[in-house]
């Protein structure tokens, strides 16, 4: 690439992110290489579903009711996902050929995707039972599928993931601002994947107060970023002086890992404030493994689950 920093206000792409992360880390280049094309083709299916999403009038404005909000209740959980069977037949095209490639779970797919069609299974009752975490309904549906229940919630995950993301670019707008104290998403109530402190300039009056970013935290399944209290631990919720530890890895002080010294819980972070180039965040997480392998040496626990860093 030409010897320009790419102007702050430009997100790097994919496969930008994950160029610029095997270039920092070229003993990793393979794994994080390894996952880089799901990447790649669920970012080009959210942004051709946000465009349909946008023109398709079936598809509702997220309901904001702010009793809920106060109580702690995400916007979708107990939304009606009628909207989602319109993205289907284009998540079949793309990231379930994809999956479909790695040989484990080939016949997986195969059983989830017959299951939708003979409508044993139906999208609306799944996504209601992933946005309210209803094991015992998720338990059901898997059995009903016939697929193992650790990857049928691989699966359904995947497509809720894809779906989601592109319904909240497309409602962006709407769920920016929701004032919000949890650790969990506001929109779906997942965990985040990652952390982030913004660059000073983006709020100017927390810069001059501390000289600090603001922290915020980014959603594992559907890439909302909601304003956290950064001495807070997103698990436990201990906000004690100093609950917060951190390390660096290498030297790097723009990515670190971030742990709870009393849950043991940890979340990997990346300052922005010493860079101009911001990473996309959804492929983010990946490019930080290096990061993981290092906690899980220090019997740390991830607060999300991803494909790579349970190891
Ligand atoms: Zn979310
Ligand atoms: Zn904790």
């Amino acid at each position: 690439m030409p010897n320009v920093a790419p102007s702050s206000s430009a997100p790097l792409s994919v496969a930008q992110t994950i160029h610029t992360a095997c270039e920092r880390h070229p003993a990793l280049a393979p794994l994080i290489e390894h996952f880089s094309e799901l990447y790649s083709i669920r970012a080009e299916l959210i942004a051709s579903l946000a465009e349909q999403l946008a023109k398709d009038t079936n598809c509702p404005v997220p309901v904001i009711n702010e009793e809920k909000l106060q109580h702690g209740v995400p916007v979708l959980s107990d939304s009606n996902a009628t909207w989602a069977a319109s993205c289907y037949p284009k998540l079949k095209e793309t990231v379930f050929v994809h999956l479909k490639n790695i040989s484990s779970l080939e016949s997986s797919i195969t059983l989830f995707e017959q299951a939708i069609d003979t409508q044993q299974l139906s999208l609306e009752s799944l996504f209601d039972a992933l946005l309210n975490s209803n094991e015992s309904m998720l338990q059901a549906q898997a059995k009903k599928a016939n697929i193992e229940y650790a990857v049928f919630i691989f699966i359904s995950q995947q497509m809720l993931s894809c779906l989601l993301s592109a319904y909240v670019h497309v409602h962006k707008e709407t769920v920016q601002n929701i004032f919000w104290r949890e650790a969990y998403c506001p929109v779906c109530g997942s965990f985040p994947d990652i952390s982030i402190l913004q660059r000073p300039d983006a709020d100017q009056s927390e810069f001059l107060a501390g000289g600090g970013g603001k922290k915020m935290l980014h959603c594992s399944t559907c890439s909302h970023q909601w304003h956290f209290r950064r001495g807070t631990c997103p698990a436990c919720n201990n906000d004690e002086a100093g609950a917060i530890h951190y390390f660096h890895v290498d030297g790097n002080t723009g990515e670190r890992v971030e742990y709870c010294n009393s849950c043991n819980t940890y979340l990997n972070n990346i300052d922005l404030r010493n860079t101009t180039a911001t990473p996309d965040l959804s492929v983010a997480p990946l490019t930080l493994i290096h990061l993981d392998m290092q906690a899980a040496q220090k019997q740390l626990t991830p607060l999300v689950r991803t494909l790579w860093n349970t190891f």
